[in-house]
């Protein structure tokens, strides 16, 4: 391997993840695809469960780039969430941002709140909220940022801050930004988790999750749930994501000129209401994502001036954007949050939170953005008729 702690993230990207080629020169890892070890093999390994080749080697790049001494892969980011979770006992609170993503929201009522782990949700981008870590005493601190569908930006650093003085772990969710934009662990957070199904991988082919971290008492934690808990990746699915972290740094950057273009295009377009992107001035906390962020990602919201159904028909009619969940890959997507991820959340509950009937969430993907942009203005026109 060529690994070299000086070089800079978009070489590291394409540099790190090599190895266990043997004497055949091959220039990128082959897939093991074996369940079991030799015994006494000199690399420790002994079964596919607890360690892989394939694991060991999106660990280390993804470590690198998370600007982290450890780094351990799980099958997915809903994995991911489960070992940080199973290492609370019954009794233990978790103090979360109250927009965190539904799956994480989910696991923690239907799941684990059946252990006796209970949450106390509330509003972090506020900062008369922080003291809460103080009074409440939490055995974990939740967040997450940019925050889903409404692209809310909590101030890791500051909250990091906080906890540290009480000696409390925080946990941030990085899933939306991804390494190039933002590295938790930089600021101050303890782990930092990334669903690496959305822009690690970026190519929507596998399924992925892993949790960084500078601790060695929490990474041994996270060793462990990986093989107790049964939370490993496939092989093949741990070099899928290898392959395509490679890229990282160049998708990040078309994603987000072309969902920048894309968002100060769309404020400006008649039947827009409104638009939300962190690096529009226009966003709520547009200072603080310029200093916690170094872009402003891929993720659009925007709600349009048309009832449920029509904002329905709009998606259906798009040629290049897909109707469909998830997010950061390659292609561009687009999710109707009102009628698909919070269907289940009641209408006036919705209104609450902002998720009006109107609301779309753009997955901005790396075509062409003046091609997007004419299939946004062409359905603009005919479905709104504006
Ligand atoms: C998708 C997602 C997850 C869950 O990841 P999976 O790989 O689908 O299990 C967790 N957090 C965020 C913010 C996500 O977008």
């Amino acid at each position: 391997m060529k690994d070299n702690k000086s070089d800079r993230f978009a070489t590291r990207a394409v540099h790190q993840g090599r190895g266990y080629a043997g004497s055949t020169g091959a220039v990128m890892p082959p897939v093991f695809l074996t369940s079991t070890f030799a015994s006494g093999n000199p690399d420790g390994f002994d079964y596919t469960r607890s360690g892989n080749p394939n694991f060991r080697l999106l660990e280390q790049s993804a470590a690198s780039l998370e600007g982290a001494r450890h780094a351990t892969c799980f099958a997915s980011g809903v994995s991911a969430i489960t070992a940080v979770i199973s290492t609370l006992k019954s009794g233990d609170l978790v103090l979360a941002e109250e927009n965190i993503y539904g799956c994480t929201y989910r696991l923690l009522d239907r799941v684990f709140g059946k252990f006796g782990i209970r949450v106390h949700y509330c509003d972090l981008s506020r900062v008369e909220n922080w003291a809460q870590i103080g009074r409440r005493r939490p055995a974990l601190v939740w967040i997450e940022s940019p925050t889903n569908p409404l692209l809310k930006i909590v101030d890791v650093a500051g909250i990091s801050a906080q906890a540290a003085g009480e000696g409390i772990p925080v946990v941030v969710d990085n899933t939306f930004a991804s390494a190039w934009l933002q590295r938790p662990i930089d600021l101050g957070a303890t782990l930092s988790l990334s669903s690496t199904t959305k822009y690690v991988n970026g190519h929507s082919d596998c399924l992925g999750g892993f949790v960084a971290t500078n601790d060695p008492a929490w990474h041994e934690r996270m060793v462990f749930a990986q093989k107790a808990l049964g939370l490993q990746p496939s092989p093949f699915d741990a070099w899928l994501t290898t392959r395509g972290q490679r890229t990282l740094p160049l998708r990040m950057e078309r994603h987000c000129a072309n969902a920048l273009a894309l968002a100060a295009w769309l404020e400006q377009r008649k039947g827009v209401r409104r638009v939300r992107y962190p690096f529009l001035p226009s966003h709520p906390q547009h200072e603080l994502a310029r200093r916690q962020m170094k872009a402003g990602s891929g993720m659009v919201a925007l709600e349009l001036d048309c009832a449920a159904e029509t904002a329905l028909a709009f998606c259906r009619r798009l040629r290049l954007f897909t109707l469909a969940e998830s997010l950061g890959g390659v292609e561009s997507l687009i999710c109707h949050p009102a009628s698909m991820t919070h269907a289940s959340v009641p209408p006036e509950v919705r209104r609450q939170v902002g998720i009006g009937d109107g609301l779309l969430r753009l997955s901005v993907g790396i075509e062409d953005v003046e091609d997007l942009r004419q299939d946004l203005d062409s359905q603009l026109r005919e479905v709104l008729g504006v």
